[in-house]
């Protein structure tokens, strides 16, 4: 993908402080941390989004999300590790290559998401929702 400022990264066209790669995999820290230390992996091919990328290099994304949050924990002293990826503009994807995020966190860090959860009516409601879905696994 010509535009993609990702595969740019990859290409090495621009640059980027490097964590780990091999053949596949680019892990590199994210310019603009949520805590710093925050570090993004991503495969060298550009996929998007998560339901398109093959399932072997969707393995070694998480496997590799993992090695880096122990990492962060050996050598950043983190007391936890935030893992997350977002799929779509309306998720808060910026950038359409996948990526998998791994944040760092520390006891009293000061971060805290904006996690606002919901009720729903009634127990119908939710059944039907997840019915929906159970429909099309
Ligand atoms: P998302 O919103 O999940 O698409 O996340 C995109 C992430 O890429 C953001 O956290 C940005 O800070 C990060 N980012 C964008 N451009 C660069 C870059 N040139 N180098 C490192 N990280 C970047
Ligand atoms: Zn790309």
């Amino acid at each position: 993908m010509k535009e993609c400022i990702f595969c740019k990264i990859a290409n090495k066209e621009i640059p980027a402080t490097v964590i780990y790669e091999d053949n596949d995999i680019l892990v590199f820290m994210d310019i603009g941390p949520i805590i710093k230390g925050h570090a993004l992996v991503i495969p060298k091919k550009h996929y998007d989004p998560v339901t398109e990328t093959p399932d072997e290099i969707l393995t070694r994304l998480h496997l590799t999300a993992k090695r880096i949050a122990k990492a962060q924990m050996n050598g950043l002293g983190a007391d936890g590790v935030n893992i997350m990826q977002n799929n779509g503009t309306a998720a808060g994807q910026e950038v359409p290559h996948i990526h998998i995020h791994v944040i760092p966190r520390f006891e009293n860090d000061g971060h805290h998401w904006n996690w606002n959860a919901k009720t729903y009516e009634n127990f119908d409601e939710m059944n039907e929702l997840a019915e929906n879905v159970r429909k099309q696994i």
